[in-house]
């Protein structure tokens, strides 16, 4: 493609994608197609010669569009978001067009030293302790996704805690509400299932520190050697934020490790007030992290793992062969990331981060996910005052879990009718063992229209039922 070929299309490029972001409300928000529809529409073979870019174009919208589901349109209210924004695409668009490798200071030094900058920037954005900036022993580094960042503190907080074959003797603690990725860090470090403790939780679905207390003493008295625990700030099922506070003092009595997951409730410390929310004991934490890619307009891949003091995850992830000595890391005064992650190779993600920070800026950031938070709660306030529907857990930030009066079966309707609507796209997890419907206010472009629209749909599918149970 030459430079005046790539214009042209580069251009059309961006105006598919600026009409897609116009048009994505009008679409169904959950892809509607049966397994196997979108392989059924292209060639069974490759192209022997180059094709007009106009039908590749063309193709996404007979082919791919179809087949989506809309993350990026404001009636998405599944999981968590998976947030992006004009700027946060303009950001990967250039990353893309750099091509760079970032493993080594010295294969671009702009893709290392932004990174340290901003993630740098995002401890004063947040209210994150000091200790997380890089200009000290800590410090913070882009990895792939919210799984990595808990892998990679696993990691560290193994090898800090010994070597073969001590590592037989370990045990880790998590709450029964933590994310799988958790168990499934532990799993790749090497542990066996026993090696990690599940630790009960409380009426909010926080973890309780009386039993993380009594799980860490029991394991200790027995001769294992308590290495790790791992809060969660925002669980995955309701957003329960752990008492961090308390399970750093039972960590630091046993020597473990503590490592807090706030993959999506981290970005809320934009918002001063909530500070008090999530950030709370995090001074005491060896490892935090969060994801931009869920709550902070940055699309994905980009998650923030910060730790305390760098040496144990160097220590753990640091491997180094010839080809890869340079002067720049041999003087010791640069950040080699690929010390820091699992691959070797690295994009520039920090550029998408730099433009969004850059675009919103702080003022802009807190008041987006201030307003979400408000909506969260008008939200839930419909649903306490309405006969048909009951709260499922607290809200202290973004998402709203509730349940049909009429039970498993009811729940179970509406969420289907929901989704086959088109409308809006909600997903379910269970809760005290009863079917709770999760509604995630976090889009981008969500405005109150489309909660008040979600909110209607609600009401009227629950009127239909008593009609009909009458
Ligand atoms: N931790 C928590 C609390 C999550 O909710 C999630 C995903 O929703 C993850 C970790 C994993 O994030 P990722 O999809 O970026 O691996």
């Amino acid at each position: 493609m030459t430079p005046d070929e790539f214009r042209r299309w580069g251009a059309a490029a961006v105006e598919w994608v600026a009409r897609y972001l116009e048009d994505v409300e009008s679409y169904p928000v959950l892809s509607p197609v049966e397994p196997g529809w979108v392989r059924a529409q292209l060639p069974p073979h490759p192209p022997q010669h180059t094709e007009p870019f106009d039908a590749v174009l063309a193709d996404l919208d007979r082919v791919v569009l179809p087949a989506i589901t809309h993350w990026q349109s404001p009636n998405f209210f599944a999981y968590f978001p998976g947030n992006s924004s004009g700027p946060s695409v303009l950001g990967d668009l250039v990353a893309a067009g750099l091509g760079v490798q970032g493993m080594l200071w010295a294969t671009s030094p702009a893709c290392t030293e932004l990174e340290s900058h901003v993630v740098d920037w995002l401890v004063e954005l947040l209210g994150l302790p000091d200790a997380f900036r890089t200009t000290g022993p800590g410090g913070g580094v882009i990895q792939h996704s919210g799984s990595d960042s808990n892998l990679c503190a696993i990691l560290a907080a193994r090898d800090r805690a010994g070597a073969p074959p001590e590592i037989g003797r370990m045990r880790a603690y998590t709450s029964t509400h933590a994310h799988s990725s958790v168990e499934k860090g532990m799993r790749i470090a090497g542990f066996a299932a026993d090696q990690l403790r599940l630790v009960g939780v409380d009426g909010s679905f926080a973890m309780r520190p009386d039993a993380l207390e009594a799980a860490v003493s029991a394991d200790a008295a027995a001769g294992l050697v308590p290495f790790l625990v791992a809060a969660t700030v925002g669980t995955t099922s309701s957003t329960a934020i752990d008492p961090v506070p308390a399970i750093a003092d039972i960590a630091g009595r046993h020597g473990a490790w503590l490592h807090v997951d706030a993959a999506l409730a981290g970005s809320a410390g934009v918002v001063p007030e909530l500070r008090p929310v999530v950030n709370a004991g995090l001074d005491r934490v060896d490892s935090w992290c969060f994801d931009p890619h869920k709550w902070l307009f940055t699309n994905f891949d980009c998650s923030v793992l910060y730790v305390r003091d760098r040496a144990p995850l160097i220590q753990s992830l640091s491997v180094l062969p010839e080809y890869l000595r340079n002067a720049a890391s041999e003087s010791g005064a640069v950040i080699d990331y690929r010390d820091w992650h699992v691959p070797l190779g690295r994009r520039f993600r920090a550029l998408k981060l730099w433009f969004v920070i850059r675009h919103y800026g702080a003022e802009g950031l807190a008041h987006h996910l201030r307003r979400h938070v408000e909506l969260a709660h008008e939200f839930a306030g419909w649903v306490e005052a309405s006969d048909a529907y009951e709260m499922a857990a607290p809200v202290p930030l973004n998402l709203v879990c509730f349940r049909h009066v009429g039970g498993d079966t009811e729940t179970k309707r509406v969420l289907d009718a929901i989704n086959e609507s088109g409308r809006a796209y909600l997903t379910s997890t269970r809760l005290d063992d009863r079917l709770t419907i999760r509604a995630s206010i976090g889009q981008t472009r969500t405005e109150r229209r489309h909660t008040e629209a979600l909110w209607d749909q609600l009401r009227a599918l629950a009127s239909v039922d008593r009609a009909h149970d009458g």
